[in-house]
């Protein structure tokens, strides 16, 4: 059975060009710097995002914890939304391995942190307290529905951090689809951050590897952390080359996603029996809640939605995420569709 799959976009694979280009990437040995396929993917994804230089590493959290370690020293404190990425699912790897303290701030339902609770939780310089260092956001904001932060927000929270001496990251795993979702580009909406770590195992397609971009000074010793966390890839062009095609043929395409994720949202929302949270789509993500009285439990729905050869996610509390990405075709979103209401309407 081709099975159709919603659960996330990490599960696109390359595409046919991308394949080919992996089959002839020229290599060489990327710890010492040798590599002209991943030198090739840096300069292009540091141009990109208008900053100095770039680094591509295995994953988007590896991309994260070493651009924290790189911020950070021990003891210090970062910023950070209690739905993000980096505090629920990255194993808490910037406690445990490099002994930093986390300023835990609520996020909003898109994705935002007020700018007075962000000010609110700089330290003051007094002994007894933590180093504030570094605040933290993401963009596309994963857990809030794949909603979008403004270039006016993150230039906000960019002044906060001017003023206080601070600097800050940005969990970009999806910054192309919110750039493309703003009609901005990425430079432009990551102009007020010190760094940006991305995916391009996402919607973009590449089998693996995120790049985290910033200054020479940071990447430099971004270097250094990616070392210490095992990160050093030898002929990693071979992904890289991925990447590039990525980056030059798959971000331009992701405005395809949002649409095809609104005309299923206008279709859901009209079905009984569920409603649509977060108000998404913002990007290519749908969360769904089922009406309280809907016979039909979030796993159950998994597993009838698997008998039709679509594979869906819900969580235990009954959300249900369907992320759409190069793979869904307007053939797939029908059968989706349909599944949807067979399910809902002859429940
Ligand atoms: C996927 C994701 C990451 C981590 O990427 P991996 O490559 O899976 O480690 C980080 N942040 C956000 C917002 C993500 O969606």
């Amino acid at each position: 059975m081709e099975w159709i799959d919603l659960r996330s976009d990490t599960v696109t694979e390359p595409t046919p060009e991308m394949r080919e280009a992996m089959a002839n990437a020229e290599l060489g040995d990327d710890v010492y710097g040798e590599d002209p396929t991943v030198n090739h993917l840096q300069e292009l994804s540091a141009q990109m995002l208008g900053k100095e230089a770039a680094l591509f590493v295995p994953s988007g959290t590896m991309g994260n914890l070493a651009a924290i370690l790189a911020h950070c020293a021990r003891g210090d404190e970062i910023i950070i939304g209690d739905h993000s990425h980096t505090y629920l699912y990255e194993a808490g790897g910037v406690s445990a391995l490099g002994g930093i303290h986390t300023f835990v701030v609520k996020n909003r339902d898109d994705g935002t942190v007020p700018h007075d609770e962000i000010e609110a939780a700089i330290r003051s310089d007094n002994d007894h307290f933590p180093i504030t260092s570094l605040i933290c956001l993401e963009n596309t904001h994963n857990r809030c529905g794949g909603s979008v932060l403004s270039v006016d927000y993150i230039q906000d929270v960019g002044r906060i951090a001017e003023e206080h001496g601070l600097r800050m990251h940005i969990d970009g795993a999806r910054i192309f689809n919110a750039a493309i979702a703003l009609g901005v580009s990425p430079a432009e909406l990551v102009a007020p951050a010190a760094s940006v770590t991305f995916c391009l195992s996402k919607g973009l397609c590449a089998p693996a590897g995120s790049v985290i971009c910033g200054d020479e000074a940071f990447i430099q010793k971004v270097h250094r952390a990616r070392k210490m966390l095992g990160g050093g890839m030898r002929q990693a062009g071979v992904l890289a080359a991925a990447g590039v095609v990525a980056l030059e043929t798959m971000v331009d395409r992701l405005s395809e996603d949002h649409i095809k994720a609104r005309r299923l949202a206008e279709t859901l929302a009209a079905l009984p029996g569920l409603s649509l949270d977060y108000e998404t789509p913002a990007t290519n993500m749908i969360f769904l809640r089922l009406d309280v009285e809907t016979p039909i439990e979030g796993e159950e729905l998994v597993r009838r939605f698997a008998d039709k050869g679509i594979k869906i996610s819900a969580s235990r509390a009954g959300q249900i995420r369907l992320v759409i990405h190069y793979w869904v075709d307007d053939g797939a979103l029908a059968q989706v569709t349909e599944a949807f209401k067979e399910l809902f309407l002859h429940a």
